[in-house]
């Protein structure tokens, strides 16, 4: 195999599926392809892709046409479709597009390799589904897309059976990690200079039940907090069904575990709720909620919410409107019921009138943004501590602005004064804000603290930049105290968006 081969990864959906590109990305490596750079043409296009949207095969097919002719340029060109869609259409994708070379599963991504090398040599398509995991993507070589953070799975596969949802037909069911070989997944990356780290599962708060330890999850909450050198520590998403106390005690008691929580609430509906399939109900939602403020004042609480499900009366959605303005999250991911074939809800009855989901759906955002700014103006005038990222949404060159994370996970643009030095992504600044908009807030008064770590010496050298040597952590500026500043968050969207 030539080394000179390039690769491109398309991703679509979830952060499973972003992290599963990882994968995809570092077993190409691995293989010797290099990846492609921008504006160029891969040699080897991978598509990962999502069945969760009810347009998202048209997406597939359209994109694959576009790229019909540049293979037919390009005769060495392979193509392959990988993630939940392959999953769910197999062999109809090379029926419908033959010039795709390979098509592969949920289960069976580490044999993305072999299946390009045989379709190569045989000149054939090869379409390979696995039933049930083969690996698990943690034992995978992995491209991770930060130097400074990184996804780590607990768990792949949900027990669940939302109805709306496709997930449980598409990656099985839950399989769990040990917790030995999560941790030491953990502890090799913080070697590698990642300093934050978001653990992943579908349904995180149900790990641990195929090993019998119903509180694993809290446990491997505290022994993250163990971990030297692992700063801040995330996960995604929990299922109010299985949500214990003890959760929320490790998160209060474990002071590298972020002040965040994204857990989807999909309706406040109690009715609605049954009607999908989700065995927690109005009560119980907001019951954690205040369990969650009342451990931690300034946790910022996130959602998901699905408007126009079949069956949803004006009160339903009314019974929604009154949980958001009840939990005041700092910010919803808001979703349009779409029917999804091969889900139970996509037979059901009631279907709402599309102009009603519409007008629903805005008073929702209406409600939601006027309560996420609200929530933001609080935190005017406070300091902060930010984890510096990449690029990130909007920026002022004339301001000179940079984006970083909060705490509890806000989005932060800052700029730096004349003659302040410029941060790099993976080290953190402590910065006053100055301004609050629904989804971002603006420090403008300068950097008070820059914290020059290991994880932005892993980004110079990751970018060919020379490293410094600033292990252990060197403060510049004025030090930020011990445990950061807590306040609310922005968040990822989980398991369940639609
Ligand atoms: S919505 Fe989430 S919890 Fe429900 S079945 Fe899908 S993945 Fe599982």
């Amino acid at each position: 195999m030539s080394q000179s081969r390039t690769y491109q990864v398309r991703t679509y959906g979830c952060q499973m599926n972003v992290h599963d590109s990882e994968r995809l990305s570092g077993l190409l490596e691995d293989a010797g392809f290099a990846r492609a750079a921008e504006d160029t043409t891969a040699d080897i296009v991978v598509f990962n892709t999502c069945a969760v949207r009810e347009n998202a095969d048209n997406r597939l097919y359209g994109n694959l046409g576009h790229l019909r002719p540049v293979k037919d340029r390009n005769p060495g060109m392979q193509i392959a479709v990988g993630g939940c869609l392959a999953q769910k259409d197999r062999g109809e994708i090379v029926r419908r597009a033959p010039w795709v070379d390979v098509v592969f599963g949920t289960h069976n991504i580490g044999s993305l390799p072999t299946l390009l090398e045989r379709s190569r040599i045989e000149k054939e398509a090869k379409v390979e589904i696995a039933e049930s995991l083969e690996h698990f993507p943690s034992t995978l070589p992995s491209r991770r897309e930060s130097a400074y953070a990184a996804w780590v799975s607990i768990s792949v596969g949900c027990n669940n059976t939302c109805t709306f949802c496709i997930v449980p037909s598409l990656r099985g069911k839950e399989q769990d990690r040990r917790p030995g070989d999560i941790l030491a997944e953990v502890r090799a990356l913080v070697e590698e200079g990642v300093t934050e780290v978001t653990l992943l599962g579908q349904n995180v708060n149900a790990y641990g039940i195929a090993f019998g330890d119903r509180q694993a999850f809290s446990k491997l909450l505290r022994a993250c907090g163990e971990i030297e050198g692992l700063e801040r520590v995330r996960f995604t998403s929990p299922h109010p069904r299985d949500f214990t106390d003890d959760v929320i005690e490790a998160m209060a008691e474990t002071p590298n575990v972020m002040p965040q929580l994204h857990m989807p609430l999909q309706s406040g509906s109690s009715k609605v709720l049954k009607d999908m399939r989700r065995s927690y109900r109005q009560e119980r939602f907001l019951n954690i909620v205040e369990k969650v403020r009342t451990a931690m004042p300034h946790a910022a609480i996130s959602t998901d919410i699905i408007v126009g499900f079949p069956g949803e009366t004006e009160e339903d959605f009314e019974e929604t409107l009154h949980v958001v303005r009840q939990a005041r999250f700092s910010q919803a991911f808001t979703f349009q019921y779409s029917k999804r074939p091969g889900t139970p809800a996509a037979s059901m009855d009631g279907e709402v009138p599309a102009e009603v989901v519409k007008e629903r759906y805005q008073r929702l955002v209406d409600l939601q943004d006027q309560i996420s700014l609200e929530e933001n103006r609080k935190i005017v005038g406070r300091e902060v501590e930010l984890l510096v990222s990449e690029a990130e949404g909007r920026k002022s060159d004339e301001r000179r602005r940079l984006s970083g994370r909060a705490p509890d996970n806000r989005l932060v643009h800052f700029s730096l004064d004349e003659g302040d030095e410029e941060p790099r992504p993976g080290d953190t600044v402590t910065v006053e804000v100055t301004y609050a908009a629904p989804h971002h807030l603006i420090a403008d008064s300068g950097v008070r603290g820059l914290r020059r770590t290991r994880a932005g010496d892993a980004w110079d050298a990751r970018n060919g930049r020379p490293v410094q040597q600033n292990a252990p952590d060197v403060l510049l500026g004025m030090p930020s105290i011990g445990k950061p500043e807590e306040e609310p968050a922005a968040s990822v969207g989980g398991c369940c968006e639609i």
